[in-house]
C-alpha cells in the first residue's frame, strides 16, 4: 500500500510545501501512516492571509441561516465520508474502532449540528435604560466575528476536539487555521478535503501540519494577523501560547490538562460505581483530559472498591483497534509511553504498591512494536506524592482511603488542577452538596462523560481559561458591539 503524503489545505485547496516532512506512525505497530509536509513560516502566513481574504469578502455578507445550513452540510458530508475519518483516526491513534464510532467521528457530526442550531437561536443581548431624570436609551449588542482564528488541538480526541472549536467559530462567521497535532494529522486532512466537498468558501477553513515550538504552532500562535487563539493541550503549552498572544492582547481560550479526582461514598451502589470508574480510567487508555487519575474512597468500602476493580482491569483485553474483543487501544506513541513509565518507576520509588499493571505487556510479534502499557492501579501513594499530584495522561490511578465528607472535599480540591470530578454516593443530598463544593469545571454525580453541548465546558487554575459549549463558545468567538439609542426628545444626557 502506498503511504499518503499529507499536505496543507489553503484558501480552499491543498497546496505543495516542499520544504521539510515528517513521519506519522501507528502506535499500534510502529508502521508508518502517512508523510507529513510540514508548514513552514510562509505557509502560515498564506494561511493567514486566505483567512483575511474570505473574511473580506463574501463570507461575512453572509445571513446566519445560510451559515447554519452550511454547518449542516458539513455534518450531512461528515456522515457520508464517517468510514474514511474513522479510518483515518484508528490509524492515527490505534483507539479501538468501536470507540472511534461511538465517540469521535459521531460527536464530530452533532458538534456542526449542535452550532448550526444555536446559532440560529442566538439572541442580542438587549437592555432598556431609564435614567432618573425620565430619559430613556435602548441597548443592544451586535456581535461580530472574532476575525482570524488560531484552532490548535492535541491528539487524545482528534476530531472531536477541533469540530467542538471549528463548528463555533465558523457558525460565528470566522475564518479558522486549524493545526492538528503532529501525532494525529489524517482526520484532520479528511475534514478539509469535507470542506470543500460542503461548499465552504475559501478561505474560511485552512489547515496547516506541523510541531508545536519552533514549528508551525509557535508560527500561528506569534502571527501578528492572528485575532484570537483557541487551544487545548497541556498546561505548560497553554501558558506558553499566552505569552505568544500578550503582546497584542489577543483573546486566548484554554482547555488544558487535570489530575481528576473520583469520591467514592460507603453507600454508593459497588456495581455501578466500579462500571463507572474502570470507564473513567481506563477510557481511550486514560487519555481523555477528563479521565480520573485520583481515587479517594471511604474507608468502610476501599477494600471492596479496590478488589473490584483489580478483577475487572485483569479482564480489559488490549489489542489491535478492529478486533472487535479489544477494549483497550496502545497509548500515543513510544514517546508518550516513555512518560509513562517513568511514572510506573516514581509510583514504586514514592511508597506506592501496584495492584495490577505497572509494566509493558506482552503482545503478539504483529503488535510487539507498538506503545503498549499495562493498565495500572496503585494505592499507598502519598495524596501528596508526586505521581497523585502530576497528569499521567495514561491508564492509571491512584487509591486513597478517606474517613469523613469534609476530607474527601479536601483532598479533592487540593490540587492545581481543576478540571472534573466525579461523586459517587446513593444519597442524593450528599451528591449535590458534594458536587457542589468541587472546584472543577465540571463535576458529575454517579455518572462520568456524560454531557450537553449546550452546558459550560472547561476547567480552573491549571486546568484551563474559559468556557467552551453553546453561548459560552459563541460568545468566545464574537466580539459585541453595545449600541445605545436614546428614547426620548432633547438633549442626549
Ligand atoms: P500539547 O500541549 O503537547 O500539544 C497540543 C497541541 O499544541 C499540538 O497541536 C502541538 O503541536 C501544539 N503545540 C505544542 N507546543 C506548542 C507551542 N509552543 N506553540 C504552539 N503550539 C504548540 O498536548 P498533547 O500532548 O497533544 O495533549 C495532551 C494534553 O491535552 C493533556 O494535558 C490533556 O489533559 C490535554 N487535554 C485537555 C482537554 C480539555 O478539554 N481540557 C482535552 C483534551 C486534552
Amino acid at each position: 500500500m502506498t503511504i499518503p503524503t499529507l499536505r496543507n489545505y489553503i484558501g480552499g485547496s491543498f497546496v505543495d510545501a516542499p520544504g521539510r516532512t515528517f513521519e506519522k506512525t501507528n502506535p499500534v505497530n510502529g508502521t508508518i501512516v502517512a508523510h507529513v509536509e510540514e508548514a513552514d513560516r510562509e505557509i502560515v502566513d498564506a494561511a493567514v492571509k486566505a483567512g483575511r481574504a474570505a473574511l473580506e469578502g463574501t463570507w461575512s455578507q453572509m445571513s446566519v441561516n445560510d451559515r447554519a445550513a452550511l454547518l449542516r452540510r458539513i455534518a450531512d458530508r461528515i456522515d457520508a465520508r464517517f468510514e474514511d475519518l474513522l479510518a483515518a483516526e484508528v490509524a492515527d491513534t490505534g483507539k479501538p474502532e468501536s470507540l472511534a464510532r461511538e465517540v469521535d467521528i459521531t460527536r464530530a457530526a452533532a458538534n456542526f449540528r449542535a452550532f448550526a442550531d444555536m446559532i440560529a437561536a442566538q439572541n442580542l443581548d438587549s437592555y432598556l435604560t431609564e435614567l432618573p431624570n425620565g430619559r430613556q436609551a435602548l441597548n443592544y449588542a451586535l456581535r461580530k466575528p472574532l476575525g482570524v482564528v488560531a484552532v490548535i488541538v492535541p491528539w487524545n480526541l482528534p476530531l472531536l476536539l477541533l469540530t467542538w472549536k471549528v463548528a463555533p467559530a465558523i457558525a460565528c462567521g470566522n475564518a479558522v487555521i486549524v493545526k492538528p497535532s503532529e501525532d494525529t494529522p489524517s482526520s484532520a486532512t479528511v475534514l478539509a478535503e469535507i470542506m470543500t466537498e460542503a461548499g465552504v468558501p475559501d478561505g474560511v477553513f485552512n489547515l496547516v501540519h506541523g510541531l508545536g515550538p519552533d514549528s508551525t504552532g509557535e508560527f500561528l500562535t506569534t502571527h501578528r494577523g492572528v485575532d484570537g487563539i483557541t487551544f487545548t493541550g497541556e498546561s505548560s503549552t497553554g501558558s506558553t501560547i499566552m505569552r505568544a498572544a500578550a503582546p497584542t492582547v489577543r483573546p486566548v481560550s484554554f482547555e488544558l490538562g487535570g489530575k481528576n479526582a473520583a469520591l467514592v461514598f460507603a453507600d454508593a451502589n459497588v456495581e455501578k460505581t466500579l462500571d463507572g470508574l474502570m470507564r473513567s480510567i481506563f477510557t481511550n487508555t486514560g487519555q481523555v483530559c477528563l479521565c480520573t487519575e485520583r481515587v479517594y474512597i471511604q474507608r468502610p468500602i476501599f477494600d471492596r472498591i479496590a478488589a473490584g476493580l483489580v478483577e475487572r482491569v485483569k479482564k480489559l483485553k488490549l489489542g489491535a483497534p478492529y478486533d472487535p474483543t479489544t477494549t483497550t487501544g496502545p497509548l500515543i506513541s513510544l514517546k508518550h509511553r516513555e512518560k509513562v513509565l517513568a511514572y510506573f518507576k516514581r509510583a514504586e520509588e514514592q511508597g506506592g504498591k501496584t495492584l495490577v499493571g505497572g509494566g509493558i505487556p506482552d503482545m503478539p510479534p504483529e503488535l510487539s512494536n507498538g506503545a503498549w502499557v499495562e493498565p495500572t492501579i496503585w494505592t499507598g501513594l502519598d495524596h501528596d506524592s508526586q505521581v497523585m499530584r502530576e497528569e499521567v495522561f495514561g491508564p492509571v490511578a491512584g487509591l486513597i482511603p478517606f474517613d469523613t465528607e469534609e476530607e474527601a472535599i479536601r483532598l479533592a480540591n487540593d490540587t492545581d488542577y481543576g478540571l472534573a470530578a466525579s461523586i459517587w454516593t446513593n444519597d442524593l443530598e450528599r451528591g449535590h452538596r458534594v458536587a457542589g463544593r468541587m472546584n472543577v469545571g465540571i463535576a458529575w454525580v454517579n455518572t462520568w462523560f456524560l454531557r450537553d453541548l449546550r452546558s459550560p465546558f472547561g476547567g480552573m487554575g491549571l486546568s484551563g481559561l474559559g468556557r467552551e459549549g453553546g453561548a459560552h463558545s459563541l460568545h468566545f468567538y464574537t466580539e459585541p458591539t453595545n449600541i445605545c439609542i436614546s428614547l426620548t426628545e432633547g438633549e442626549s444626557k
